[in-house]
């Protein structure tokens, strides 16, 4: 055999041992995860110093070279550092939706193979509320141009004031659908209680969750048995605890398809509507393996920052961004102050695209 073919097949008998050793070590973190679900049952401690140095010793005395005791120990020891990190990570996840490992996550997808949750960045925009078809097919148009595939379609609206415009109804999930269904488009739309499930059923791709509505949790009960997407809202003043056992309502009654939007929180500052908190959005991301949208729109309440704003969603690791866009902002029934005219929406479509 000529020395290239015996390197070859030693090669060859490298791998099998490679995936040997791949199986025994993915075997080995099945055991550790075990050990660690009991220490956790039994209120111990995850790292066992001596444990560890007894096993350390026990190699030594069996390493018949040729790597070195140092070598050896150096091996296992990471070996160890990362049995100790799975045991932690999965002791810390104590719900659903937290995340058991860094690379665990949730996708998205939609009926066309569109994904959220990818590492692509998605936007969700269209206007606050459904007004007429005209207004709708002109967003609708806008926004196709620029490759969003998910138009807010919201018939009912949580107004603070019961004399303000309270949606269209059912006649708004119509004209979404019929619009959405000429541009290619999915339709999200916001359900105010369980009642509704059946009717947004026929005409939403996505079930949306208001965030006076987080913490509804027969509502969030209810979403868990549809087999739709659903997008959740942050509370007004609801801590990131809340939010993600507000998921797992969802998530815990058969539904994982489910995204986090945060859209600002009520804080003591009055020139934004809300404050963005995108420390949260990254914590999110960490936490949980659900994906995470920004909403610019409601956390601002003003149009003239959308552009800083949709950077900062961008730069900040979170799945996408949701904005509001009218053909004629300051004549909105709802929301005017914060919705973007549709020149305005193509000038943050190309900031966010210069930083990609
Ligand atoms: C909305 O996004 O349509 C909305 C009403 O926002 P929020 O529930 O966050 O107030
Ligand atoms: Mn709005």
């Amino acid at each position: 055999m000529s020395d290239e073919n015996r390197v070859q097949d030693l090669r060859a008998e490298i791998d099998v041992i490679n995936q040997q050793l791949l199986d025994l070590l993915s075997r080995r973190a099945q055991i550790v995860s075990e050990i660690g679900a009991l220490h956790t049952a039994l209120g111990a401690d995850h790292y066992d110093p001596e444990r560890e140095a007894q096993m350390l010793t026990a190699l030594e005395a069996r390493n018949k070279g040729p790597f070195s005791n140092e070598t050896i120990k150096a091996l296992f020891r990471e070996i160890f550092r990362a049995s100790l990190a799975l045991e932690e990570q999965q002791a810390r996840a104590k719900i659903r939706v937290q995340r058991k490992s860094p690379d665990e996550r949730t996708i998205i997808r939609l009926p066309d193979g569109t994904e959220i949750g990818n590492s692509v960045f998605s936007v969700i925009a269209g206007p606050c509320a459904v007004e007429s078809y005209e207004q709708m097919d002109e967003v609708a148009e806008a926004l196709s141009q620029r490759g969003v595939k998910v138009i807010r379609g919201m018939a009912y609206k949580p107004r603070t004031s019961p004399y303000e415009f309270q949606g269209l109804g059912e006649e708004g999930l119509q004209i979404a659908r019929q619009v959405a269904n000429k541009y290619g488009m999915f339709v999200v739309s916001e359900i105010m209680d369980k009642s509704q499930i059946d009717l947004f059923l026929d005409y939403a791709d996505i079930f949306w969750v208001g965030a006076r509505n987080m913490q509804n949790s027969f509502l969030l009960r209810a979403l868990g048995k549809v087999n739709k997407p659903v997008i959740l809202k942050r509370g007004l003043a609801a801590t990131l605890e809340e939010f993600l056992y507000a998921a797992e309502y969802i998530v815990s009654s058969g539904n994982p398809n489910v995204i986090l939007m945060e859209r600002g929180i009520r804080t003591f500052e009055k020139w934004t509507r809300n404050t963005l908190d995108i420390g949260g959005v990254t914590v999110l991301k960490l936490e949980s393996h659900l994906p995470v949208i920004v909403d610019i729109s409601h956390s601002a309440g003003r149009r003239d920052i959308a552009k800083p704003l949709a950077r900062v969603a961008r730069a900040s690791g979170a799945d996408g961004l949701m904005v509001e866009v009218h053909p004629n902002p300051p004549v909105a029934m709802s929301d005017a102050k914060q919705q973007l005219s549709i020149p305005e929406f193509h000038a943050m479509m190309d900031e966010i695209v210069q930083l990609a």
